[in-house]
């Protein structure tokens, strides 16, 4: 910045006087915002306004937002859970899980950056599983990270849904139920019902779109990758912003929280990336620039390059399990290329010392794997998946719909999960062997 002279400076404030309108105007397509009923007045909220360092920038970027912001594009106040939230700002607002009992229950925060310009609301949640960490810090960067000034509608970030959990480092709420498994929920269900329904009321139902982070569970790692419903054609649409990304095809368990989201209309996916119980920093980093390259392709921020690759890459996917009792020794990383055949890992018995190999059974790539520990037979091991053309994915998953919903639900209460998501081999596999995926 500090070799820029005043004349490249000022070049730079007209370039984005011209740019911010055509750039809201494209993003603004895809629906209207219901918030726009909400008033329209100056911010009157903006001495409640944590300061962010947004808000503390120069004099000049404001008069520019001023005089760009025609009728059309400038952003309206946002109102959310009771708060108003001025446009280029950021806040911070709390949700109760349970609304009548406000006193009880801690407050979950929900942070909330408003762009100067009208656009999408894009919802960003996180730790819905509370031992699941990764999303938490990449919902934190992200939204510390962007700058109200410079940004075309909303995002909205959960950085950890299930409070509870995550305070104890448990996957689930304290009635041990998978809140992931409860979605859109009911306000007169059980304790996880109830929390969902307050979720998806209070926050989900304004989001244009939602995505939902999460990792692998018990003991296995996932390459970053999304999960997504690729027979919905406005979630297809979206799976093509978060550049070069593993791309899986299913419709999610039922009660998770982005098939309720997509049912409901508000295109949503999935991103998996690393184990539970730990903060891996590559995949955070992977998550982050995911989802930057997501508010690019939305139109929410400027443009900028991020990817060699920008293309998503869209896998169908088998999980190989273990057939043995012992201890599981890998031979393979995480994201390697294998071929068919090849060795993926040994199991040995700690006490006669015998020796199972596992194979790969096709060739492709390690998108998931257990970790080196005690197995048992049928416990799955290794996810791999076989690259495809978008084409051939959604043809496939178009097949495959009938097939999957019968099977889906007996399996998936059936067995602890492989993968986070339980979703994923469903496209190629008989439906009497399919497994919990
Ligand atoms: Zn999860």
């Amino acid at each position: 910045m500090k070799s820029l002279n005043l004349t490249s400076c000022l070049l730079l404030l007209l370039l984005s006087l011209l740019a911010a309108p055509l750039a809201a105007d494209e993003g603004e397509t895809e629906r209207p915002d219901e918030e726009t009923s909400a008033v329209i007045e100056e911010d009157t909220a903006d001495d409640e306004t944590p300061a962010t360092e947004a808000q503390v920038e120069s004099p000049t970027e404001t008069g520019a937002k001023t005089a760009s912001a025609s009728d059309d594009d400038a952003a309206q106040t946002f109102t959310l859970l009771n708060n108003d939230v001025a446009p280029g700002s950021m806040r911070r607002l709390s949700w109760y899980a349970s609304e009548n009992s406000a006193g009880l229950s801690e407050a979950t925060p929900v942070l909330v950056a408003h762009g100067v310009n009208a656009g999408p609301t894009l919802c960003v949640t996180a730790a819905v599983h509370g031992d699941e960490l990764n999303g938490v810090e990449i919902v934190r960067n992200l939204l510390y990270d962007v700058d109200p000034e410079r940004l075309n509608g909303t995002i909205i970030g959960v950085p950890i849904v299930n409070l509870y959990g995550f305070r104890l480092g448990s996957r689930y709420l304290s009635d041990r139920r998978d809140l992931n498994r409860y979605f859109p929920g009911n306000p007169d269900g059980s304790s996880a019902s109830r929390i969902a329904y307050s979720l998806f009321e209070s926050v989900i139902k304004h989001c244009d779109y939602l995505v939902d982070l999460h990792t692998g569970s018990f003991q296995r790692v996932n390459m970053p990758q999304l999960r997504a419903d690729l027979n919905n054609d406005d979630v297809l649409r979206m799976t093509k912003g978060f550049g070069a990304t593993v791309i899986l095809h299913g419709e999610g368990p039922d009660g998770s929280l982005r098939g309720a989201a997509t049912r409901a209309g508000i295109p949503a996916v999935t991103v998996e990336a690393g184990e539970p119980m730990r903060v891996q920093s590559e995949q955070v980093e992977h998550g982050l620039k995911a989802l930057r390259s997501l508010l690019n392709y939305l139109d929410m921020v400027p443009r900028f390059s991020l990817w060699g690759e920008p293309q998503p890459i869209y896998y169908k996917s088998e999980w190989v399990r273990a057939e043995d009792n012992g201890i599981l020794t890998s031979s393979v990383n995480l994201g390697d290329t294998v071929d068919e055949g090849e060795l993926l890992g040994t199991i040995v018995d700690p006490i006669t010392n015998s020796r199972n190999a596992i194979h790969s059974p096709v060739a492709g790539r390690v998108i998931g794997m257990a970790l080196n520990q005690s197995m048992r037979p049928g416990y799955a091991a290794y996810h791999i998946g076989i690259r495809k053309t978008e084409e051939q994915i959604v043809e496939e998953a178009d097949l495959a719909i009938d097939d999957t919903d019968k099977t889906r639900d007996r399996d998936n209460e059936s067995e602890s999960d492989e993968s986070d998501e339980q979703d994923t081999a469903a496209v190629d596999v008989p439906p009497d062997t399919e497994a919990t995926e």
